[in-house]
């Protein structure tokens, strides 16, 4: 060790020894998302930014808690999302988004770093906190993702807790479907006028889109390394405003909207479904930051000495790096940057089994939080804070 710690000095490669060896208290971290979009100053009442950064606030508290106190990051996700799940200002669980016919229908999923297993249920109607549903999925079925009336059935035979769909109106919610349907409407008046005639659209297509996309923040989501290093990520939304045709997007779909994997990251998205399912963002950061991780190892190696017979004289392992905050940074925001580069927009929190957590997105806010076993404490909505 170090032989090869005064090999890599030398070189200074982009490596740094793990800071757990160095301390002797096991590192944690937890990272939360609340939904990304054109969260603006001017569009956020006081009352409802302080009631925000409260419940992302109490989220975290509970969520660092379990880590702090040894618990497991699949229990301190689960319980951060289901407080935000219990919120009306956050589009999931209560306060989830409309479907076009005036439904909420409410999609998620989990997954576990340590085995790579996961769960996940789309369109479910009755179960009072989606989560625990993606959990039950994950540990009692054979099966990664259930949809629609299976779902509700399942969950229902798992005794889990059944609500009235009632229970997840809100006014607002209800009003941002009402306007969202008047423009859809109007534009498809204006197209079918359109073939008759040669007038000029006047609601293109983007900005309905856009309509669309501002009727849709507050999926949450949260992500987790414990003392033990497993990372747990989970997700939960209503999706978008005036859904159709049992359109489902990435917040249920591994690899899309959620993954871990101890190797490498944890990863919770919020933002335009259908992008992020095209380039299986949550996976693809995994996928690179794991392949960043083994390019470094490599590197390290190549730097130990050789003996006489051509061999090492030490054989690097895995355990004794990690990457640096700067390096999962930039891995996270190339792939957000593609997710732009084709017309997609929100963001994703992530963290590692070194320990770090962060956020990339390429909107102007993201309701976020982060928090770890180093100090760390980080509560912010809006891009530049
Ligand atoms: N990603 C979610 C979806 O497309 C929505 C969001 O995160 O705002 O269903």
């Amino acid at each position: 060790m170090k032989r090869l710690f005064a090999a890599m000095m030398a070189l200074s490669v982009a490596v740094q020894p793990l800071s757990a060896l160095d301390t002797e208290e096991p590192t944690w971290s937890i990272a939360i998302h609340g939904g990304a979009g054109v969260i603006k100053r001017a569009n956020l009442s006081a009352e409802r930014e302080a009631a925000i950064r409260a419940k992302l606030d109490e989220a975290l508290a509970k969520g660092s808690e379990i880590l702090k106190s040894g618990g497991t990051s699949m229990d301190a996700i689960t319980a951060t999302i289901m407080i935000l799940e219990n919120d009306p200002n956050f589009n999931a669980g209560k306060g989830a988004v409309f479907t076009w016919e005036g439904k909420n229908e409410l999609d998620t999923s989990i997954m576990d770093g340590k085995t790579r297993n996961a769960g996940a249920a789309a369109g479910v109607q009755y179960t009072k906190n989606p989560i625990l549903l993606a959990r039950a999925v994950m540990e009692n079925s054979r099966h990664v993702l259930l949809s629609g009336a299976g779902a509700d059935q399942f969950s229902r035979e798992q005794g889990l807790e059944q609500v009235d769909p009632q229970y997840f109106y809100t006014q607002s919610r209800y009003d941002s479907l009402q306007r969202y349907k008047a423009a859809q409407t109007k534009r498809e008046a204006e197209k079918s006028a359109a073939k008759t005639s040669s007038i000029e659209l006047k609601t293109d297509a983007a900005g309905l889109d856009a309509l669309g996309r501002d009727y849709r923040f507050g999926t949450v989501g949260a992500v987790a390394v414990d003392k033990d290093g497993n990372i747990a990520a989970g997700t939960s939304t209503g999706g978008t405003t005036g859904k159709r045709w049992g359109r489902v997007g990435d917040s249920p779909i591994i690899g899309a909207g959620t993954y871990a994997d101890n190797r490498s990251c944890g990863i919770s998205a919020t933002g335009t479904g259908e992008y992020f399912i095209r380039l299986a963002v949550a996976q693809e950061i995994c996928s690179r930051l794991r392949h960043r991780f083994r390019r470094e190892i490599d590197k390290a190696q190549l730097t130990v000495p050789k003996d006489a017979d051509g061999n090492y004289t030490y054989i690097v392992h895995a355990s004794e790096f990690e990457l640096n905050e700067k390096q999962v940074q930039e891995e996270a925001d190339a792939v957000i940057a593609e997710l732009g580069d084709i017309g997609g927009d929100g963001g994703i929190i992530y963290v590692t089994p070194f320990g770090h957590s962060g956020f990339s997105f390429n909107t102007e806010g993201m309701y976020r939080a982060r928090g770890g076993s180093n100090g760390t404490k980080v509560i912010a909505i809006y891009g530049d804070e």
